[in-house]
């Protein structure tokens, strides 16, 4: 059985000095930050990781969701996804936010997860989680069976020869669309990571995910302020209602001016190998007509790099079908 040192800091000082000593914050990393556990502690039950020490961040003052001087949230690293969800400012201002959350797991996990938790989640590509497999991302140079394998459920957007699994996060799309900024505290001081950035592509480098260094602590998240007007809607296809992961789903925060579009942020869930932003759809959509027509052309926009694996062609077209309703149910809110 693998047993584990199991520590809690007293500050978030401490907590980074003792994850420092890690010798990577990536896959196989020998100390992890715990939250919710509900990715970790599952990993850890499969011996996916095994890390030597576990640092519990849950009693550090990071569970506070707070509106801005400039207008934005900002959000503590330990807030409960249900707590993110419920917040009134995040249900008035960030709709699609709260509707991404409430897509996502079972109300029991929401009541445990976590915000930055949230974001670190791992793929649930099967041979990631089996390791009786071999799998890049597990185990660098050992192959990719998802690519001539079971890959109905794995990315069309930004894989690798090296790895094609899709990043399962609800929340992080809905970040990607609002645009937010990660807060790192790290051993060389504190740094801001735009969502866009934070998580990486796989390259030949799948078994690094993002960023974050060893030692580094998301201490919070901010949104930008509300974009007054904006029509927010998460849309999110899967194999059954509830407690599943999305097969395709859109995160949009749009304006509509006379008829017209005059702002879009578009982010895709379910097909990508990280939280999927579409600068493309966004060019697509501002200064059209907000019909129909031009919310396919840029579904078509989006999904035009997509590249399908033997089992998951069919998300082309769902994910542009979901995109295209999304924007929809949007124009129509
Ligand atoms: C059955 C099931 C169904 C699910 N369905 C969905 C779904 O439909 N949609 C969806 O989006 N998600 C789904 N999830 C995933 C769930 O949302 C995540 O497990 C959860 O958000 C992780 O948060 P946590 O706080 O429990 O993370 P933890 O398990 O505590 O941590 C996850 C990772 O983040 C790291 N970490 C945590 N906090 C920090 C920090 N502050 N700084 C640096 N590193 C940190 C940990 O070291 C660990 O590597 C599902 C999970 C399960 C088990
Ligand atoms: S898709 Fe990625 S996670 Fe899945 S088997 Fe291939 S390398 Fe591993």
């Amino acid at each position: 059985m693998h047993t584990f040192e199991f520590i809690r800091p007293p500050d978030s000082a401490a907590a980074v000095t003792a994850a420092a000593q890690a010798k990577t914050a990536q896959q196989g990393a020998d100390v992890r930050f715990v939250a919710g556990g509900t990715t970790l502690l599952d990993l850890m039950k499969l011996n996916v990781e095994t890390p030597e020490r576990v640092i519990d961040i849950n009693r550090l003052p990071f569970d506070k969701i707070e509106t801005m001087p400039d207008g934005g949230l900002r959000i503590g690293a330990t807030v409960r996804n249900s707590d993110l969800a419920r917040h009134p400012a995040v249900q008035r201002d960030y709709a699609v936010l709260s509707q991404a959350i409430l897509n996502g797991a079972s109300a029991q996990l929401r009541n445990m997860a976590t915000t930055a938790g949230n974001l670190l989640q791992r793929t649930r590509c099967m041979y990631f989680r089996d390791t009786a497999m071999p799998c890049n991302k597990r185990e660098p140079g050992t192959g990719c069976p998802a690519i001539t394998g079971s890959n109905r459920s794995l990315a069309v957007l930004g894989t690798s020869e090296h790895c094609i699994a899709t990043n399962p996060s609800d929340m992080g799309v809905a970040m990607a669309a609002l645009e937010a900024t990660i807060h790192v505290q790290g051993p060389r001081g504190i740094r801001m990571v735009p969502m866009g950035d934070f998580h990486l592509l796989p390259g030949s480098t799948p078994e690094r995910e993002t960023v974050l260094e060893p030692g580094d602590l998301i201490t919070h998240v901010t949104l930008p302020p509300p974009i007054a007007g904006s029509k927010q809607v998460y849309l999110k296809l899967r194999d059954r209602a509830s407690y599943e992961f999305a097969l395709s789903s859109a995160a949009i925060v749009i304006t509509i001016r006379g008829g017209k579009v005059t702002r879009a942020r578009v982010a895709l869930g379910g097909v990508g190998t990280k939280p999927w932003r579409s600068p493309e759809a966004e060019s697509a959509l501002v200064g059209k007509p907000a019909n129909a027509a031009n919310f396919r052309r840029a579904a078509e926009a989006a999904m035009r790099d997509a590249k399908p694996q033997s089992e998951n062609r069919f998300k082309i077209e769902l994910a542009k079908r979901c995109l295209t309703h999304a924007l929809q149910m949007a124009s129509m809110s």
